[in-house]
């Protein structure tokens, strides 16, 4: 779930949580594997950047403890890796961070394999296995419905940061987001690959704007790997809710045309020709290659 950009794996309860963190006094989240003292959640590897984020925003008025078992002897230990490596990411870009209690507190012998019948929330080492097999079975049950065009909901990770940040409009926290350069040639590629429409090419006197979403994108990468001049990438930056929930200009780019059949090209090059019209000449392939 920390991996995952869309919510392609969420976990059923993940409203109730956001209940939970944004009107309880104090917050307190054990994984099934720790002593059960406060919210039971799947394991430290459901909480991703948004959700650390929100956290560390929560934590500065209320205190926050995150209970864990021995990650070190879980059979899914490298989700809590890849969660635990986020928030570092985080709190060494965030100086003054807000402070998130964390304590080892494994479970005692006779609290594991607690199974509550009446409700659909699992606890103790029988949930654990059980989780797997739900998320197993929630994707057959996804799969049929799966389509390429289909465009993916805000994860609500990010619905809970917009509503953490949004409470005070002056506060920054580091996020990671798109950014170009100005090799960029408004080729459109990259809007029409999107899978969240976080991306948009808005014609200006003859250039064209690349404008963002944040709030929309899921950081999933296609865009970055698809373009072809490598004008995308991701950055950490300092975010307030506005950058968050509004639209950012990424950059204008003066888009060129091929000199011989005047379609757009996707690379800036010397030849001024498109690949089409190049390979008609050897000669201009190896300049193009070599630019
Ligand atoms: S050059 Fe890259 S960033 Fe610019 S529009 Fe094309 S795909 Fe998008
Ligand atoms: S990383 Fe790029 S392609 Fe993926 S959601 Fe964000 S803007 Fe869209």
């Amino acid at each position: 779930m920390a991996v995952c950009p869309s919510d392609g794996f969420v976990d059923r309860d993940m409203k109730n949580i956001e209940g939970y963190l944004f009107h309880s006094q104090e917050i307190i989240l054990n994984c099934p594997l720790a002593e059960s003292r406060g919210y039971e959640i799947p394991c430290l590897g459901m909480l991703d950047s948004d959700a650390w984020t929100t956290l560390m925003i929560l934590a500065e008025t209320k205190e926050i403890k995150i209970l864990t078992g021995d990650c070190s002897s879980c059979e899914d230990k490298q989700a809590g890796v890849v969660s635990e490596t986020i928030l570092q990411e985080i709190i060494q870009l965030w100086p003054n961070h807000p402070q998130i209690i964390r304590e080892v507190l494994p479970a005692r012998e006779n609290s594991y394999d607690s199974i509550d019948k009446n409700s659909t929330k699992i606890t103790g080492n029988a949930g654990r296995v059980s989780l797997r097999q739900q998320g197993r079975d929630k994707l057959k049950a996804l799969f049929p419905a799966l389509e390429a065009e289909e465009v993916y909901p805000v994860p609500r990770t990010r619905q809970w940061l917009a509503q953490a940040i949004g409470r005070n409009s002056e506060k920054k926290v580091p996020y990671q987001a798109l950014s170009a350069k100005e090799s960029c040639t408004g080729c459109e590629i990259c809007v029409k690959i999107c899978p969240q429409g976080a991306l948009n090419l808005v014609p200006k006197d003859g250039n064209k704007l690349l404008i963002y979403e944040p709030l929309k994108c899921v950081q999933c990468g296609r865009c970055v790997e698809t373009c072809g001049p490598k004008a995308l990438g991701f950055d950490y930056m300092s975010f307030s809710s506005r950058f968050l929930t509004g639209k950012i200009l990424l950059i204008e780019s003066e888009p060129k045309y091929c000199n011989q059949c005047g379609k757009q090209l996707f690379y800036h090059n010397e030849t001024g020709l498109c690949i089409a019209c190049a390979s008609r000449n050897p000669d201009t392939i190896s300049q193009m290659s070599e630019a």
